[in-house]
């Protein structure tokens, strides 16, 4: 075993392409330094940014908006497992949180969004409906059935 002396260099990034493709079902704990936030701290690519970040980024593409943060399937900040992470925002994260909780929550959706759910009927699975509207899939179902729930929006 020769130690080269490339003083750490690009451990971290390196720890992080290797794991790209991390299969687990469980929390892969960031095993560097973490910020202030609570989120693993990287240095990636001459930045610094939060480590779920750039996991997500490198798992999952690049963040479909500029408000797009790395959300956690599992509540769990020190986790960077690229399952347990994907875009979207943060009231979208809220609303997880409430459905995680079972809570019976239905969002009062504008007559404009019923309309953009019952478009995007056949060119979007409903479960990324749902995902960007904080809705059940359930509920994305019905909305796109029936025509008539637009009516008692607002
Ligand atoms: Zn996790």
């Amino acid at each position: 075993m020769s130690e080269r002396k490339k003083k750490g260099r690009n451990v971290v990034q390196k720890w992080i392409e290797d794991n790209v493709t991390f299969e687990g079902s469980e929390c892969l704990l960031w095993p560097f330094t973490f910020g202030g936030n609570g989120y693993g701290w990287v240095q990636y690519q001459g930045r610094s940014a939060n480590a779920s970040r750039v996991m997500c980024r490198l798992a999952h593409g690049d963040p479909p908006t500029e408000a797009s943060e790395a959300l956690h399937s599992c509540d769990n900040k020190k986790c960077v497992n690229p399952n347990h992470l994907r875009w979207g925002t943060k009231p979208e994260n809220a609303l997880d949180a409430i459905e995680r909780g079972q809570r019976v929550y239905k969002p009062r959706l504008s007559k404009d969004q019923f309309r953009q759910i019952r478009e995007m009927r056949g060119a979007v699975t409903q479960r990324e409906i749902a995902r960007r509207f904080g809705i059940t899939i359930a509920y994305v179902s019905k909305i796109q059935l029936n025509s008539e729930t637009g009516k008692t929006a607002g």
